[in-house]
């Protein structure tokens, strides 16, 4: 099973990724955490990325084609794979098709984690967390049971996200927008796309994946 996954941020696509990794044996494959692993590592692909980007250029679609590629070489057979963040172009998508069937894999479903922009906005601009234990709260839905005081661990200090505000979060949305736009013609014309109301709770999203997934 091979999948993309789409959404902007805030939609809930590392939580997502993270229990279909978990339940259905498979790997997210962030271009961006590949890239970091691969100059860390120091193999040959990621010594020719580190040159191209202390030389303040953008990483090519074949250093990127190249990093997928070891990827699922290093990959079991049996192991799914989950794009994030990749493809983001009609020629990606098409070098995408080539390394899969290189690897005997096919493309099984294009998943678009749905948002409605101002509930993203409202769900984003009022979380805040505790800042001793983690625990998440929200302005307008989920405050503490007494003001100003941690259910859990009953600290008074909280903290927000200095990039949780309107602006960032529309910003990300029309980023999203343009990115998805070249690619999702593609993969709609092959009727893989489904998309999953991203707004419903964490749970539901889940079991609407599983559901998707289960329908081959
Ligand atoms: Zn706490």
């Amino acid at each position: 099973m091979n999948i993309i996954l789409l959404g902007p941020p805030g939609a809930g696509k590392g939580t997502q990724s993270a229990n279909l990794e978990a339940k259905h044996n498979m790997r997210q494959l962030s271009t961006g955490d590949m890239l970091r692993a691969a100059v860390k590592a120091q193999t040959p692909v990621g010594l020719e990325a580190k040159a191209v980007m202390e030389r303040g250029d953008l990483v090519s679609d074949e250093i990127v084609s190249a990093l997928i590629n070891d990827e699922l070489a290093a990959m079991g057979d049996d192991v799914g794979a989950i794009f994030d963040g990749y493809p983001r172009t009609a020629a990606q998508a098409a070098a995408l098709d080539e390394i899969l069937a290189k690897h005997g894999r096919t493309l099984n479903h294009v998943i678009e984690l749905e948002v409605d922009e101002d509930a993203l906005v409202d769900r984003i601009t009022g979380r805040y967390t505790c800042a001793n234990c983690g625990t998440g709260y929200h302005d307008r839905h989920a405050q503490p049971e007494v003001e100003g005081i941690c259910d859990k661990c009953g600290s008074t200090e909280f903290k927000r996200r200095p990039d949780d505000n309107e602006e960032t979060v529309r910003n990300r949305m029309q980023e999203y927008r343009a990115k998805t736009a070249p690619i999702l013609p593609i993969y709609a014309e092959r009727g893989i796309v489904t998309g999953v109301d991203g707004m419903a709770s964490i749970d539901e999203v889940t079991e609407a994946l599983d559901a998707v997934l289960a329908s081959d």
